[in-house]
């Protein structure tokens, strides 16, 4: 068990599948009472009875990150101890073949969403006078430059600098800001992708030679948010197999 996980709440959006799912059930996991967030409830509340029949406590919040109605009906005024701002969207397309409307899908889910996620929930942090922690996933693509996700790269290295900028305004209030970025990581979204040659020739870049896969970011994880990491604010944890 990591210290000062056990009986704290969390919130994870984006926890109805990839990462944030496998987040969900890690910190369930460590005694952890998660509450999972996610447009698709049908999901989240099936992953819920699955924690607890495991002997975990969990909840399942409907939200689309994207929308700020659907962010203040759900978290406004919920003073959470942990917060996975998880939730994220990716698409591929050279910069001048980025129309508007992805443009605007990407920014307003992995930038504009986090950012209203982490203000509500450190103000409740504030409110209730208890600190906590945050950890923005970003990605090795907001750190590295790599062509044809150019709108997916400047969401996450904005999300990087919101990041670096929260933690140093929330220091005071006892509220650690990080972010994650991880490398190429296999999901069930992915693994066809990664299983055809342009895949395949992706991965041969890594030095490590292989995809990540989540349970790599477990450790990571748990260092950020538990007791282990508290000296750690405003900081990026890359995860990519040496990549960067
Ligand atoms: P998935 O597509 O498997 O999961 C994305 C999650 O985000 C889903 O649960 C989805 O749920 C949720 N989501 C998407 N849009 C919204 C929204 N508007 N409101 C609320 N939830 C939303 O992707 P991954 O697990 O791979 O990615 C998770 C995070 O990790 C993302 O931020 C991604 O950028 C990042 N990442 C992933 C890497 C990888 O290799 N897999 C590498 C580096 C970073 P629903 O559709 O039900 O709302």
């Amino acid at each position: 068990e990591w210290p000062g996980l056990l009986d704290r709440t969390a919130l994870v959006t984006g926890a109805s599948s990839g990462l944030g799912r496998h987040f969900a059930q890690l910190l369930a996991g460590q005694g952890v009472v998660v509450t999972l967030a996610a447009r698709r409830i049908d999901r989240i509340q099936s992953l819920c009875e699955d924690i607890r029949s495991e002997g975990g406590t969990a909840h399942a919040l409907e939200l689309d990150v994207s929308d700020p109605a659907s962010i203040e009906a759900g978290l406004v005024g919920t003073a959470f101890d942990i917060v996975i701002n998880n939730a994220g969207i990716a698409a591929s397309a050279t910069a001048l073949d980025h129309d508007d409307e992805t443009l605007d899908r990407i920014i307003d889910t992995n930038l504009k969403g986090p950012f209203r996620v982490a203000r509500a929930a450190a103000k409740a942090m504030i409110d209730a006078g208890k600190g906590g922690v945050i950890v923005n996933v970003a990605s090795i693509l907001g750190v590295r430059v790599a062509s044809h996700v150019s709108a997916y790269a400047a969401s996450k290295s904005g999300l990087i600098q919101m990041t670096r900028a929260q933690a140093l305004e929330w220091a005071r209030h006892g509220i650690r800001v990080n972010a994650l970025c991880p490398g190429y990581i296999e999901t069930e979204l992915n693994v066809d992708f990664f299983a055809s040659e342009p895949g395949q020739k992706l991965i041969r870049r890594v030095p490590q030679r292989r995809l990540g896969q989540t349970r790599d970011l477990d450790g990571p994880l748990l260092l950020l948010v538990s007791d282990l990491g508290s000296f750690m604010t405003g900081s990026e944890l890359v995860v990519d197999g040496g990549h960067l």
